[in-house]
């Protein structure tokens, strides 16, 4: 029997591989691996995709999100809301820039944050939010921009699942002041390696994290700021220029995959499918179930177990929130405190998806699944 796996990056490299291999062969022909046009070419690219001013690139979604929180001056004191269900980052570099993570529930219908319950969470110390569009799907940022804007937060859009996702007219990571972008290889606009980028409309926080970013440095040798070091390289760089003007196929292809499991799941009882919410484009980084499930009787470990055996791997992202996280115990959450978010980290199942991945294939999960489900 044929392996499934959750993603498989080497069709998307067939498909581009003449174009990229001469465009990284000429870089290592170059010379030139830091630095230098191909990265002012990308981010210029990249920019004009999401349709914003400034793009800043930088060495990973993370340092994307960190570096937009020391230009924010977000620090000591304050607090930022956002959602315990995202990859942990997401939560860590509000921890590092020594301002306090606080964790709002989502809305299980899209795994977002809860518009209403960010309202309850706002205090005096709150400077900014932290949506994160998670699997692809865009967060209702229409609300979350009003409500931003009556309580004068900033808002920082973690745009790691979701490049090229819409929320009416407009790209997501244009609409918050300032938008983060991970180029890890199974984003949805990957590279060959680590990557990332942030986007903005505000010219004089793009100019301060080009400054963080080169160790606080805005010309050589001169330091005004304690930064870090953040850069994307070039090979990198040119791997990202050869793939974004696919993106938008690929994602085009998601989506289609994505609705061709809704009409291959949509009658089987015990599994909840996602849905995209109106209004919003959602670019599919995950195909996202809920395998119903309660404490005592979780069918979902059972199902993944199944599933592997018959040669389908379906991961659980994420299994634990980030509120119950070792780490921040110190922050005195509690279990049963943000019940959606607990009840989806114990139900949800992501399956293959990819862009190429075939009917074949998607029938091949969906089969196993309604026998697995059977046995268990
Ligand atoms: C991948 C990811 C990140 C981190 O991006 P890296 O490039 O791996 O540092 C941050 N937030 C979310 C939601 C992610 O999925």
């Amino acid at each position: 029997m044929k392996q499934i796996p959750p993603v498989d990056l080497t069709r998307q490299y067939q498909l581009i591989k003449e174009e990229a291999d001469s465009a990284v062969l000429e870089i290592l022909n170059s010379g030139r691996y830091i630095g230098g046009e191909a990265i002012s070419s990308f981010e210029r690219e990249f920019s004009n995709y999401i349709g914003v001013q400034e793009c800043v690139s930088c060495n990973s979604g993370t340092d994307a999100l960190f570096l937009a929180l020391l230009a924010l001056n977000i620090g000591s004191g304050d607090e930022v809301i956002t959602t315990p269900f995202s990859f942990f980052a997401t939560a860590e570099v509000i921890t590092r820039v020594g301002a306090k993570p606080v964790f709002v529930d989502i809305d299980p219908a899209t795994f977002n944050l809860d518009l209403a319950q960010i309202e309850q969470a706002i205090t005096a110390q709150t400077k900014a939010i932290i949506p994160v569009h998670l699997f692809g799907q865009p967060m209702d940022m229409t609300g979350l921009m009003a409500l931003a804007k009556t309580n004068q937060l900033l808002v920082i859009e973690d745009c790691a699942q979701a490049t090229g996702a819409a929320w009416g007219e407009e790209k997501i990571g244009s609409m918050g002041d300032v938008g983060c972008f991970s180029f890890f290889p199974t984003k949805n606009l990957g590279a060959c390696g680590d990557g990332g980028a942030i986007t903005t409309n505000n010219l004089a926080i793009a100019q301060q994290m080009r400054i963080l970013k080169e160790h606080g440095s805005p010309e050589r040798y001169r330091h005004d700021f304690v930064g870090i070091n953040s850069r994307i390289d070039a090979v990198q760089a040119v791997i990202l220029s050869v793939k974004l003007p696919y993106l938008d196929h690929w994602n085009q292809q998601r989506h289609q995959a994505a609705q061709y499991y809704q009409e291959l799941l949509q009658h089987v009882n015990s599994l909840k499918l996602p849905q995209a919410l109106p209004g919003g484009i959602s670019v599919w980084n995950q195909y996202t179930v809920c395998v119903l499930s309660s404490p005592q009787n979780n069918k979902r470990e059972l199902l993944q177990q199944k599933l592997k055996e018959k040669g389908i791997i379906a991961m659980i992202y994420y299994p634990i929130p980030l509120h119950l996280q070792p780490v921040y115990q110190d922050l005195g959450y509690h279990k049963g405190q943000l019940p959606a978010v607990e009840q989806a980290a114990l139900e949800v199942l992501s399956l293959p998806m990819f862009p190429g991945i075939t009917p074949a294939e998607q029938e091949q999960v969906a089969y196993a699944l309604k026998d697995c489900l059977l046995e268990i």
